[in-house]
């Protein structure tokens, strides 16, 4: 079974746990370094990422946060989570992890709409995504090897680079599950490592 951290110190954890387990998958909260052992993929939930970088310090987690993304092992960010991941935050002089190569800035959709729910059209799931945003940030542009996902009123709402996946919504504050699902196939499941190399078997 994939076993998948949900970062736990601030935001929509318990709906992110719940997501991943109706998914199939274990999940994991994760609080302090060790935590982090023995996951197959990270999700750093919406919330508020001043907030949540300042836990990140006090809990000793920005080193083996970035150590993990260096593990190759999928991480994927939403709305918060997003602004951690990414590269570059617009009027920030650093960035966070600093890991995924999108720029993004904060709170994106107008002061007085702070939330809204719209259809979104996703690159690689089938049909409209009903998604909740919540004073989302928004993706301004992808490096050369990231992948836009969706765009929602002109600007980018969903991407991927290579091992990241980030999103301005709130996949999980509904009962729509077919984006953990994207992330969870985007995780090695380790019984696919344990089948015999074919050379061995080409030979009987
Ligand atoms: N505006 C928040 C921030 O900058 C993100 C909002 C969210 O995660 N729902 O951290």
């Amino acid at each position: 079974m994939k076993r998948v951290g949900v970062l736990a110190l601030q935001g929509a954890v318990r709906e992110h746990i719940k997501s991943v387990q109706a998914c199939g998958a274990e999940a994991i909260a994760v609080k302090w370094p060790k935590d982090l052992e023995n996951l197959d993929g990270l999700i750093l939930p919406g919330g508020e990422s001043t907030t949540m970088r300042r836990l990140i310090d006090r809990y000793g987690l920005m080193e083996p946060l970035r150590e993990f993304a260096q593990t190759g092992k999928p991480m994927f960010g939403t709305c918060a989570g997003l602004i951690l991941l990414a590269e570059t935050v617009v009027g920030n002089q650093d960035a966070h992890l600093g890991v995924m190569d999108v720029t993004v800035e904060r709170n994106s959709f107008g002061r007085q709409v702070d939330s809204f729910e719209a259809p979104l059209e996703i690159r690689g799931i089938d049909g409209a995504f009903e998604a909740v945003f919540i004073r989302a940030p928004h993706i301004v542009s992808v490096g050369a090897e990231a992948e836009v996902l969706c765009v929602h009123n002109d600007k980018i709402v969903m991407a991927r680079d290579g091992q990241f996946l980030g999103c301005s919504f709130h996949p999980e504050l509904t009962d729509d599950h077919r984006i953990t699902d994207y992330f969870l196939s985007m995780i090695q499941d380790k019984s696919d490592l344990l089948l015999p190399n074919p050379s061995t078997y080409s030979k009987v």
